[in-house]
């Protein structure tokens, strides 16, 4: 992808941000029109329950150096439905509710961070999508946190097959040394927020991981808007083993 095409995309994800945030504040799920402080419409509420009774699924890490997840809610519903529209309906300007979400998530949880990191896309996929929605996230998030934010800490060194379309053995093979830190010195001895849209697997956020604690990082958190159920598990119990030699 050639740096024009970036930057056309960039502007034509902002046009469209823009746009929406001169238009009535709409339902993340459904585009019902709601107030100002609301994420969903009542009826789409009613289907995006967030991780209340209990803690989120790994706040507590296993080490000192993971600290474990933090997602707002099962992958599910409407806010499933947002996450999608947010993903693959050319709707930016979702970060903004669905980053008010993670980000309550994150103080709920005592998330401390020094540096928020989101998972990058391939530059191909960023291409054709025009924006990259963890980053977006990523920076609410760090706003939100008081940290620094580092959209260019992570690179991904090789295009991976879709994740969606593989088995769970599959995705931790699929992504395994797929990342690198193209700027240690913005991750060394810091605790770092990583950022993404879902933990499907955790294969991607444990690659992602492996490579800032590679490069020195002090800690490192996974803050998700949503966790599929069957994913939360493998992200609390990824070995550091998966780690490429
Ligand atoms: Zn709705």
């Amino acid at each position: 992808m050639s740096p024009s095409r970036v930057v056309v995309a960039a502007v034509r994800a902002l046009a469209v941000a823009a746009g929406r945030a001169l238009s009535p504040p709409s339902c993340a799920g459904c585009d019902e029109p709601i107030a100002d402080t609301a994420v969903f419409c009542a009826d789409c509420a009613r289907t995006a329950l967030p991780y209340t009774e209990r803690p989120p699924p790994g706040a507590i890490g296993a080490s000192a150096a993971d600290a474990g997840l933090v997602a707002f809610a099962p992958f599910a519903g409407a806010l499933a439905e947002g996450i999608r529209r947010f993903k693959y309906g050319d709707r930016p300007d979702l970060a903004r509710p669905l980053g008010r979400l993670l980000l309550g998530a994150a103080r709920d949880a005592g998330v401390r961070a020094d540096v928020v990191v989101p998972v990058p896309l391939h530059p191909r996929r960023l291409a054709e999508r025009g924006y990259n929605q963890a980053a977006l996230l990523a920076a609410h998030v760090a706003d939100g946190l008081a940290a620094s934010f580092a959209p260019r800490a992570l690179r991904r060194v090789r295009s991976t097959a879709q994740q969606a379309q593989l088995s769970r053995d599959l995705r931790l093979l699929n992504v395994a040394g797929a990342f690198r830190v193209r700027a240690p010195e913005r991750v060394q001895r810091r605790r770092v927020a990583l950022i993404d849209d879902v933990a499907t697997t955790g294969a991607t956020l444990a690659a992602c991981r492996d490579a800032l604690l590679g490069a020195g990082a002090a800690s490192v958190t996974y803050l998700v808007v949503a966790a599929a159920e069957s994913g939360v598990d493998e992200v609390r119990s990824s070995p550091p083993s998966a780690r490429r030699t």
